[in-house]
């Protein structure tokens, strides 16, 4: 990951945002409150703005302004759930990092971030279903001396694993617990754009 790769892969995101919104928002609307898509699509488009006069020298720096820019941009849940796992997934890449152990440690500390804001645990039906299988299939790459493009491509086939497996899940976090076991049997929207964002990052790779 260096800046040129965090650049791009946060292009590639706001792409596939602009691209799936409406099936975002469709999956929102089954179980939660029809925004996911908008939420979405309005923070990845302050983003695009934010970043284009944006000189950056690190990939880290990129990233932390992804972050803070969803933050401020998105009010829905994932606004600050995303926006604190950029933050510190760039304050942990303040140095480009091509080894995929230096990215995994970067992910772990997106989803501390992302747990201690949201206190959700793997099971409950949430975009950690997804972000946890796409950090397992990073460490397990790292650990066979993987390359980082195989990596990113491991993380993205993890994540659509992820995001498939919620679909019988019952909800234990965010609006879609409201329902109980009514929301059972839906994908869940916030896993659907975590792996968005994993196959962004694959497809970055892999076109450079
Ligand atoms: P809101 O729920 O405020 O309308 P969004 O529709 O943008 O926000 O995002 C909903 C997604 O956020 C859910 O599908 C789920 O994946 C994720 N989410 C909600 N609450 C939590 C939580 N406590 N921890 C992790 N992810 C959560
Ligand atoms: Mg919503």
């Amino acid at each position: 990951m260096d800046t040129d790769l965090a650049r791009t892969w946060v292009q590639a995101i706001a792409a596939a945002v602009e691209k799936h919104k409406d099936h975002l928002t469709q999956l929102d609307s089954a179980i939660g409150d029809a925004d996911h898509g908008v939420n979405m699509h309005r923070g990845f488009s302050a983003i695009t703005a934010a970043l284009t006069d944006y000189k950056a020298d690190t990939p880290g720096a990129v990233l932390v302004k992804t972050g803070t820019t969803l933050i401020s941009s998105v009010g829905g849940a994932s606004g600050p759930l995303y926006g604190g796992a950029f933050r510190a997934i760039g304050k942990a890449l303040d140095t480009p990092a091509t080894d995929p152990r230096q990215f995994a440690a970067a992910l772990a500390a997106g989803l501390a971030g992302i747990q201690k804001l949201g206190a959700a645990a793997p099971g409950d039906k949430t975009m950690i279903d997804a972000y946890a299988l796409a950090l397992a299939a990073v460490r397990q790459q790292a650990d066979a001396g993987a390359d980082f493009a195989a990596a990113a491509v491991a993380a993205a086939d993890a994540a659509e694993e992820g995001m498939r497996a919620t679909t019988p899940m019952q909800a234990r976090k965010g609006r879609a617990s409201y329902l109980g076991a009514r929301s059972m049997g839906h994908q869940d929207p916030g896993a659907t754009s975590t792996a968005l964002i994993f196959r962004a990052l694959a497809e970055a790779v892999v076109a450079r």
